[in-house]
């Protein structure tokens, strides 16, 4: 009957919380916020302003066809970036977590959880205190229909309670708590986009689109002077997953390291 209680009043203190994030990080995000977006409108003027000098270009070099191609992917970048930098000011992400962990349970990170993503993304990366495990309630459901397949919204990483296979994704697979923790970072670092950016990438590669190389790609990339933020999302996830992974099991991370120590740099 206690523990009922206790329960009860832990998820109610636990709603209090989700919901008096919305006014404070209204306040307390919005000149990181409103700074993105006004890059992104600068952005949107400069291609206004040289669009008809790029066209006449083209059309003089006679690639009119991969040119347009390219202006038409960067127009749909663009506006994808302008909607999303408007959902963060308002305050759409702590809104969309309020009402998400309406039907389900959070907890804070642990203490041995923050440390383990600190030694990963390093000890003022993010803020840990911010980050919630979603875990049971309607998610149950959420997880059957997905595949038992976790996944990270602004600050929450949803996990399955359900173990299922070797590697389940449920909270004990500490790489893959480091996998959803790095789209945490990816939020924290370039806002909702990551979200968009992500699910375009598992759609276009059929979810084939967490194939970063392994070492060997790592050491071609860094050979062909590719940064980490020219990986995708996944593959980002997926290189600190594996290193992550590798540190535990003591295999070599040299060929990890120049990355991460871009990752560490915020450069994403
Ligand atoms: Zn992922």
């Amino acid at each position: 009957m206690l523990a009922t209680i206790t329960a009860v009043f832990n998820w109610l203190a636990e709603r209090l919380r989700d919901f008096l994030m919305w006014p404070i990080n209204l306040i307390r995000d919005f000149p990181v916020r409103s700074g993105r977006l006004l890059v992104t409108l600068w952005r949107g003027l400069r291609a206004i302003v040289f669009f008809t000098p790029e066209l006449v270009n083209a059309q003089r070099k006679q690639n009119l066809h991969s040119w347009s191609r390219y202006k038409a992917g960067r127009f749909f970048d663009w506006w994808h970036q302008l909607l999303t930098q408007l959902f963060d000011l308002l305050g759409g992400p702590e809104l969309g977590e309020f009402l998400m962990h309406l039907v389900t349970n959070t907890t804070p990170l642990t203490p041995k959880e923050i440390h383990m993503i600190a030694a990963v993304l390093g000890e003022n990366a993010m803020r840990f205190g911010d980050i919630r495990v979603v875990e049971g309630g309607l998610f149950d459901l959420v997880f059957k229909l997905n595949g038992n397949l976790a996944f990270a919204t602004w600050h929450s990483i949803n996990l399955p309670r359900k173990k299922t296979h070797q590697g389940s994704h449920t909270r004990a697979n500490l790489p893959i708590v480091v996998h959803e923790l790095t789209h945490v970072y990816q939020y924290e670092k370039v806002g909702t986009r990551y979200l968009g950016e992500a699910v375009y990438m598992l759609i276009k590669t059929k979810r084939d689109c967490y194939n970063y190389g392994g070492i060997a790609g790592l050491k071609n990339a860094c050979a062909a002077g590719i940064c980490y933020r020219d990986f995708n999302r996944e593959q980002q996830a997926k290189i600190t997953q594996d290193y992550f992974y590798y540190c535990q099991h003591n295999i070599d991370v040299a060929a990890f390291e120049p990355f991460i120590a871009q990752v560490r740099a915020g450069e994403l």
